[in-house]
């Protein structure tokens, strides 16, 4: 297996002393490169174990290690912020400059990166989320997606081996959240860069690597899309929809029709029943 980017491991946090878990022995790794999404539906912890893995929140029990370092650690909590990114929900509430550029180079102004390095690392950040031409306008004229692709822009910047995201497309119409996805998709695959996409958009989560579905501050189920997505009936409780191509094959199955196991996309329902009328 790759060396784990994030591991939480044995992982409880409660907000207040001898207050409600959070988030309850909770263990995960991410290893470098891959995909992972968190799935759960609001309350059910997500949030909470983003800020755990970023430092912003230390363990009350369990230990949570970036890259190798200890959370816990003082020292390291830049370090693990600069490799270990995040992108959250509303992007209103990171874009702080009055110009994109300016904007992407304020995290770098703030891990001290040389003014000379500047102008090449943000043209490149900027390129990687298709945002170069925008790169003097005022952040406040984009659109929700395009805010949020600046707001991605200032977390590559940094050069980081792992962004997590923290339903950073709730806030976006179907066009921004599909760019946005897309864009990252590419910075996974084409650098590399680990992702850890947390969402409770069922349809985001079939093209990652692996899913862990969170309910009540615990994770409840680990596996590939596959895995989780085409056993509706053991999400339900869970209170996630599977995606619509896997309810409608669990439906039809039901009904009758000898539909194969595993259909999530319409691509994959397209040629089945292809399959089937032949
Ligand atoms: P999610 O991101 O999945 O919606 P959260 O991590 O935000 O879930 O919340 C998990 C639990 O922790 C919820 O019960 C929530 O009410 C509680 N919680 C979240 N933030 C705080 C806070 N700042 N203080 C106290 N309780 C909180
Ligand atoms: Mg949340």
């Amino acid at each position: 297996m790759a060396e784990p980017i994030i591991a939480v491991d044995h992982v409880s946090f409660a907000y207040e002393e001898d207050g409600p878990l959070a988030v309850r022995d909770v263990s995960l790794q991410v290893e470098k490169g891959s995909f992972h999404a968190i799935l759960g539906q609001n309350g059910s912890g997500k949030s909470t174990l983003a800020k755990l893995i970023n430092g912003l929140y230390l363990p009350t029990e369990g230990t949570v290690t970036v890259c190798g370092m200890d959370t816990k650690a003082d020292e390291n909590t830049w370090e693990i912020r600069r490799r270990a990114g995040m992108v959250f929900q509303n992007p209103d509430n990171q874009l702080v400059a009055t110009v994109v550029r300016e904007d992407v180079a304020f995290g770098l102004e703030n891990i001290g990166i040389p003014t000379e390095e500047m102008p090449a690392r943000i043209e490149k950040a900027l390129t990687d989320v298709g945002m170069l031409k925008h790169a003097d306008k005022a952040p406040h004229l984009l659109s929700g997606g395009q805010k949020q692709r600046v707001a991605i822009a200032g977390v590559l910047a940094m050069e980081p081996e792992a962004i997590i995201f923290d339903e950073s497309t709730a806030m976006l119409d179907p066009k921004g959240r599909r760019d946005v996805l897309k864009a990252v998709q590419r910075l996974n695959k084409e650098q590399g860069i680990t992702v850890l996409w947390i969402t409770h958009f069922m349809e985001e989560a079939v093209v990652c690597d692996q899913v862990h579905v969170m309910h009540r501050g615990q994770i409840v189920m680990n596996g590939t899309p596959r895995e989780i997505f085409s056993d509706v009936e053991r999400i339900k409780p869970y209170r996630l929809d599977a995606p619509p191509m896997a309810r409608l094959a669990a439906q039809l199955r039901a009904q009758g029709m000898p539909l194969k196991e595993g259909i999530l996309t319409v691509d994959e329902m397209a040629e089945e029943v292809k399959r089937l009328c032949k």
